[in-house]
This record gives C-alpha cells, sequence and structure tokens, in this order.
C-alpha cells in the first residue's frame, strides 16, 4: 500500500460532539497504524454557519484528546479560488454545465411535478438551454450556478470497508449543484478537491454520508482521478435509539474534560463503542490501540451511547493512576477551588500524592477525587445532613469522643494501627462497638459517610486536625439541625 493519507475534516458549525471525535479517533488510529499521515481540514464553506469559536474548539478538543495531526489544519475558506477553478474546468470539458434557474422558479417546477405524483430531479431546463437564451440570461447579468452533469445509466458501485459492497444506479441522482450562484462551492465538489489535492487515501466518516459517496465517486471519475476507498462509520445511537444529541445530556468532547474524565478514557469508550481492542473489558493505552487497530473488525451495527461504561473506564483508570501523576492532574482544579498550596507539591509532596492513592479508588471523576480530598485541605467542606443525624446524636459521643481524644494525644506515633488499637481498646473499656466511634469520626472529619479505611484517613488527617475535629461534635449538631430547621421552615 502506498502511504495512508487520512483525514479528519469536520464543520466548525457546532461543537466537536462525541461522534465527530470517534470519526476523528478512528482515522487517526488507522493512521499511526499503518505509519501514515493524518491531516485535519476545516471545512468552513458555510461562513454563516461556521464559527472561529467553534474551530478552536474543536482544535482544542483533538489536542485534549490527544490526537495530533500531521498536516494543517488547512481551511477550506483559504482555498475557494481552488474549487472555482475545478468547476469551471469540468464545464469546459462538457461535464458540468451553468445554471440560471432561480430558486423560485425550481421550487414552481418541483411543487408541480410532485403534485401531479411525479418525482422530482432537477429537470436539466439549463442543460438543454439554447444559446440564445443563454446569452440573454448573462446580458441581464443573473447569477449562475455550475451543476454537475450526472452520466445516464450507470451503476456506481463502491466497496465499503466496514459495509461491504454498496450498488446505486446514477439515474437516482440529479445533476447536483458544484458551484453555487454565489461563488461559493457545495460540500460535494469542495470535499472531493480537496482529497484529490490532499492525495487522501481512506476517506473514513459518519454513516450519515454513505448517500453522498456516489456523487463524489461520479465527481472522480469526471476528473479522471481514482477514488480513495470509503469507510463509513455507523452512527452513535442514545439510550432511546435515535441519533445521539444535545438531548442526551451530551455536548462538546471538552465538557467532559470540564467533568473530570481524563482524556484516555474518553478515548477508551469512543473507541469500545464500536470496536474492541482486545478480549477484556478494560482501558488500553494509545499504543494498544494503534497496534490492534483495524477497520474490519470495526461493527457495522449502531452502538448506543451508555455514560456509565465511560464512568467504569474512567475510575479505572484513576485506580490505575499514580498519586502523583493526580497531583498534577488534578493542581489546576485545586487552585480554583482555593485549596491549592505550593508546599502539596514541595514538602508535602509525599504525604498529598500518598493521599491520592487512598483516595482515588473511590473516584469515578476528577471532580470526584478533589471533593474527596477537601477535607485533609480544608476545614470548609460540606456535612451529609442523615449522616449527622444518624451517627452524630448518640448521647454517649461527647463522653466517648473527649475519652478518645485523650488516647490520640497520649500516642507515640499517630500512625493507622496504632490508632487502631488505641479506638478498639478503647470502645472495650467503655463497653461500646468500635463502629459507634468508627462512623462517628468518620462524619466529623469527612463529612461523609463513606470513605477509604477510616485507620489511614485518620493517619493522613493528622493529630492536630483530628483532635480539632473531634471537638467541633457539638457545633456540628447544632449547624445541621439550625440548618434543618431553615430547610423546614
Ligand atoms: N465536513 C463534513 C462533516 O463534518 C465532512 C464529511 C466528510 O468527511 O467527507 O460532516
Amino acid at each position: 500500500m502506498s502511504e495512508v493519507r487520512v483525514r479528519f475534516a469536520p464543520s466548525p458549525t457546532g461543537h466537536l460532539h462525541l461522534g465527530a471525535a470517534r470519526t476523528a479517533l478512528f482515522n487517526w488510529l488507522f493512521a499511526r497504524h499503518h505509519g501514515g499521515k493524518f491531516i485535519l481540514r476545516i471545512e468552513d464553506t458555510d461562513v454563516e454557519r461556521s464559527s472561529r469559536e467553534m474551530t478552536q474548539g474543536i482544535i482544542e478538543g483533538l489536542r485534549w484528546l490527544g490526537l495530533d495531526w500531521d498536516e494543517g489544519p488547512y481551511f477550506q475558506s483559504d482555498r475557494l479560488n481552488l474549487y472555482q477553478e475545478k468547476a469551471r474546468a469540468l464545464v469546459a470539458e462538457g461535464k458540468a454545465y451553468f445554471c440560471y434557474c432561480l430558486p423560485e422558479e425550481i421550487k414552481e417546477r418541483r411543487e408541480k411535478i410532485i403534485s401531479q405524483g411525479g418525482f422530482w430531479r432537477y429537470d436539466r431546463r439549463c442543460y438543454y438551454l439554447a444559446e440564445e437564451d443563454k446569452r440573454n440570461f448573462e446580458a441581464e447579468g443573473r447569477a449562475k450556478a455550475i451543476r454537475f452533469l450526472v452520466p445516464e445509466a450507470q451503476e456506481i458501485e463502491f466497496n465499503d470497508l466496514i459495509h461491504g459492497r454498496i450498488k446505486v444506479k446514477s439515474q437516482n441522482i440529479e445533476d447536483f449543484v458544484l458551484l453555487r450562484s454565489d461563488g461559493q462551492p457545495t460540500y460535494h465538489l469542495s470535499v472531493v478537491v480537496d482529497d484529490m489535492a490532499m492525495k487522501i487515501t481512506h476517506v473514513i466518516r459518519g454513516d450519515d454520508h454513505i448517500s453522498n459517496t456516489p456523487k463524489q465517486i461520479l465527481l472522480y471519475q469526471a476528473f479522471g482521478v481514482s477514488c480513495p476507498q470509503f469507510g463509513h462509520l455507523p452512527l452513535i445511537l442514545g439510550p432511546d435509539k435515535k441519533k445521539l444529541s444535545k438531548r442526551h445530556g451530551v455536548s462538546s468532547i471538552l465538557e467532559y474534560h470540564r467533568r473530570g474524565f481524563l482524556p484516555l478514557a474518553v478515548v477508551n469508550f469512543l473507541a469500545q463503542m464500536s470496536w474492541a481492542p482486545g478480549e477484556e473489558e478494560r482501558v488500553y493505552s494509545l499504543e494498544e490501540m494503534i497496534e490492534k487497530f483495524s477497520l474490519e473488525k470495526i461493527s457495522k451495527g449502531s452502538p448506543v451511547y451508555n455514560p456509565s461504561k465511560l464512568e467504569w473506564l474512567n475510575s479505572q483508570l484513576i485506580s490505575q493512576t499514580p498519586g502523583k501523576e493526580l497531583l498534577t492532574l488534578i493542581k489546576e482544579r485545586l487552585l480554583q477551588e482555593s485549596l491549592w498550596r505550593d508546599e502539596l507539591e514541595r514538602e508535602k509532596e509525599q504525604w498529598f500524592s500518598g493521599l491520592l492513592d487512598l483516595l482515588k479508588e473511590r473516584s469515578r471523576t476528577l471532580v470526584e477525587l478533589v471533593n474527596n480530598c477537601r477535607p485533609f485541605l480544608s476545614d470548609e467542606f460540606p456535612f451529609d445532613s442523615e449522616a449527622v443525624a444518624r451517627y452524630l446524636t448518640d448521647p454517649r459521643l461527647p463522653g466517648l469522643l473527649s475519652k478518645l481524644a485523650d488516647d490520640f494525644r497520649q500516642l507515640k506515633n499517630f500512625k493507622a494501627d496504632s490508632i487502631e488499637r488505641a479506638l478498639r481498646r478503647r470502645a472495650e473499656q467503655e463497653g461500646v462497638k468500635a463502629a459507634v466511634l468508627i462512623h462517628a469520626l468518620r462524619v466529623l472529619l469527612l463529612g461523609m459517610r463513606v470513605s477509604p479505611g477510616i485507620f489511614d484517613v485518620l493517619e493522613y488527617m493528622g493529630r492536630d486536625r483530628t483532635l480539632q475535629r473531634m471537638s467541633r461534635l457539638a457545633q456540628v449538631i447544632s449547624q445541621r439541625s439550625l440548618e434543618g430547621k431553615n430547610i423546614r421552615d
């Protein structure tokens, strides 16, 4: 095979959404697997709907996912002359023709045919236009489009790399517009001209483009150039089996970043919707995916968006990431939440990395990880009211906690095992279950009812902070009941 050259060609009329990101990913994997080139082309010829902001968002989204490109970004809006020149060349060769029809004229003719029960295709009026009529239109300065002359009675056939053989009869295709009367190219023209110019070998794109492919094949034939190979990826569906959209709570790829997902988890999620890199359900590295990637292995059926799979992949990845790396990953978020102190990556780096190693098992996203860190970094953290009511209102607690605090003060080392021994001994002496103290400490120290092993938590919290939080019992209870009152009132 000659050098593989593929492209991702988004129209910047919206965010980089999940479906487009998956198209980009499969192109990228294909290019990297074959040692080829991945090209980024921004299809911004629809001036009114395209925006700089969306282009920027697409570029940021690709960067965040780690999908680097070898060429581009090329902008179609910079290449208008080329499209116009190519369309005119087809007219000169008799493979396309000028069309002077006004939209309202076409509408009228179409409605008439349809009202008579007919099937409308552009009726080639301008192809058959008398020379004199043409001259008149030119003299009156009427704007003209360029239409492609679709060959008669031809069967267009191609071997889709995912769907297999596809055949279409040319009589079902009308003479489509290549260049609009304002000089703007249509998608078919610009995409084919660019794919030729950029020597694209494989066009990998969404299923929604299958019906466009025969038209584009006709254009390649008209230009006398061999076609790239085509592979159409099945569209992602929402849980209701309708095309995935904003309604399903999914928007830009960068939104996943905001919500604390790691790029590799999102990449795995996207890939695994239509393709399994291996036997196991797990997070695969980019290198593994590149090595194993093959278009033939992509399933033909439409995958269904399943956000819990993404959460699962993300939690797997977080729990496999060393605390030290997690520290770098959440630094920005901690800064935003005013939880960052420089000592966390200096004197206290070991402590903080260790803490992240402890907390990561219970964090499905980086947002959750930051929330789980909060009580270790600040005295301002929320309390679960139900947990307060359930675990902090035992009348024996004030006495028990003050004795336990004395025990803690006397410990030589404030380490998990000595803390545990002291707590169990105290519970035994007082004739209460250790769980009474454990639950109470968890709520007092963290505000929540679940956490990693409480003795590790205490060790990481440190003696001073632990004692200080234990002394807040009365305050926490009165604050909670006050809040409860406010809510009820
Ligand atoms: N701009 C088109 C889109 O975003 C590209 C289609 C193609 O890849 O040919 O759908």
